[in-house]
């Protein structure tokens, strides 16, 4: 046994860290971890939870207008804000407790303070006052969001944060940004009954997506009513007149009197002010920690997991990260994080489940791809007259067959994605989607169902 207080001591009580924790300590080593805020991190508290439960709430608007289609009289539902919050929390706090209690269980020592590095082993808990030591350091503390101080009323405007706490539902709101969580809550918002706008930088929403994917969400938000302004940014934001609402202005000449601006433009990580770059810690431009494929820092005692080393901001990546640490420094088994092929849902409305290259990237990296492509109203429309549609494409490689690509959009893509994900990994070819019965009558059946190519690409030309 070492003369450290601890075998390993976790700053930050995330995805990532908690799994760390928990795993070491269930291994028999002596853990300690340290959480400034709520156990349960970003996802649990003020990300993937809350906002998926929030989606939920919002979906029910479309659910009551469908329901009349197939003989339902549901009359004139009334959403309650204070409710829902009222309700989240205390799930929230559910799950904060089974984190806690999960850690406790495995025998990790849980401290409820903010921790700083002293030197290599060190750490001070600033709210407890103690100093501890550790052989083996995880700096897991996540991300937030950019917080755009360039902006003219920027302290007039909400994150994420807030957005998950509002006193009052707004009646209008206009959403900066154009990728996961601006899409996600111009949503949610749109579904509870608010006037929504949607501010983007670039030509189409949702940048690092395929661009049928892309263009049909879009579409589909406009149609429902949500307003998207594309090649724009807020410049200014001021209290208006009355002091009861906001007032934007855009680039472009837009004024727009709201009662709310969520900026969404991106999460950055969470690394001043921890003594980092004191002892040695190397961190890039955006501030994120540099590790090697092991995630170790550039201090070798000392490991860096999930967001704050800006690899891939995703929860599942930081608890894959967390099992590889355990696998190199406890299983004596090296093994580097696996960031191939991550499938990744948006929880839109319809909702964007993909994995592997779009079209574009595909199309570049490969000299012959074929595309599959189907668009299709979903069965539940037919009833329902919902103008809907659901997308479904394969990317696929033309002389291996294998499929580079699978992208979705609609009902439950976020489901279909995961099950993708698993053959795509195993390397797939079209072959084997065509040997694969249909389950009937389901969305997905279009997937093993699309026996000719709706086009071809070959050296960038389509055909
Ligand atoms: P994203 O990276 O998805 O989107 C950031 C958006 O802000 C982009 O549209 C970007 O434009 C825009 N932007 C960035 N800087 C500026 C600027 N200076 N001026 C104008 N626009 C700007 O980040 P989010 O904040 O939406 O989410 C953070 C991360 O959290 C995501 O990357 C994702 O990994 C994770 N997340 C995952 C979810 C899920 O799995 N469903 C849900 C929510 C978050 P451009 O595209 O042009 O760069």
């Amino acid at each position: 046994m070492s003369d450290f207080d601890f075998d390993l001591f976790v700053i930050g009580g995330g995805s990532g860290g908690v799994r760390a924790a928990r795993v070491a300590a269930s291994l028999g080593r002596r853990v300690g971890i340290a959480e400034e805020h709520r156990f349960g991190g970003t996802c649990v508290i003020r990300g993937c939870v809350p906002k998926k439960l929030f989606v939920y709430a919002s979906q029910y608007r479309e659910h009551f207008d469908d329901a009349v289609g197939f003989g339902w009289d549901v009359g004139s539902p009334i959403h309650n804000w204070r409710r829902l919050l009222n309700a989240k929390d205390a799930e929230i706090s559910r799950l904060e407790g089974l984190y806690r209690k999960g850690l406790e269980n495995s025998g990790a020592a849980l401290f409820d303070s903010r921790a700083v590095l002293v030197d290599q082993h060190t750490v001070r808990l600033t709210k407890l006052g103690e100093t501890i030591t550790a052989e083996t350091i995880i700096i897991a503390t996540g991300g937030f969001p950019n917080e755009f101080p360039a902006l003219a009323g920027r302290q007039l405007c909400i994150s994420s944060n807030e957005a998950f706490d509002l006193p009052e539902l707004p009646r209008s709101i206009l959403i900066a940004g154009g990728g996961y969580i601006a899409v996600e809550f111009a949503n949610i918002f749109h579904g509870l009954g608010v006037d929504v706008t949607l501010v983007y930088r670039g030509t189409e929403i949702l940048s690092r997506f395929d661009h049928d994917l892309r263009q049909g969400l879009h579409k589909a938000m406009t149609d429902k009513g949500i307003k998207v302004l594309l090649t724009d940014v807020i410049e200014h934001v001021t209290q208006s007149a009355d002091s009861k609402g906001l007032v934007a202005s855009t680039a472009e000449g837009q004024t727009l009197s709201i009662d709310c601006v969520m900026l969404a433009l991106g999460r950055r990580p969470n690394t001043s002010g921890l003594g980092l770059e004191a002892i040695g810690v190397k961190l890039d431009k955006k501030g994120a920690i540099v590790v090697d494929q092991y995630s170790r820092t550039s201090v070798t005692n000392i490991f860096a997991l999930g967001d704050v080393t800006d690899r891939v901001q995703l929860t599942p990546v930081a608890v894959h990260e967390a099992m590889c640490f355990i696998e190199t420094e406890y299983k004596n088994n090296p093994t580097a994080p696996d960031h191939d092929l991550i499938a990744t849902a948006v929880f839109s409305q319809p909702e964007i489940g993909t994995v592997g290259l779009s079209e574009k990237e595909a199309a570049a990296l490969y000299e012959d791809i074929e595309i599959y492509r189907a668009e299709f109203r979903p069965m539940k429309a037919t009833l329902s007259g919902r103008g809907e549609k659901t997308m479904m494409k394969l990317v696929v490689e033309s002389k291996a067959r294998r499929v580079l690509g699978a992208h979705i959009l609609g009902h439950d893509a976020g489901e279909m994605a995961q099950l993708l994900a698993i053959s795509l990994k195993a390397g797939v070819t079209k072959d084997d989607f065509d040997r694969t019965m249909a389950v009937h009558p389901t969305a997905s059946e279009e997937l093993v169902t699309m026996y000719a190519p709706s086009y071809r690409i070959k050296n960038g030309e389509r055909s």
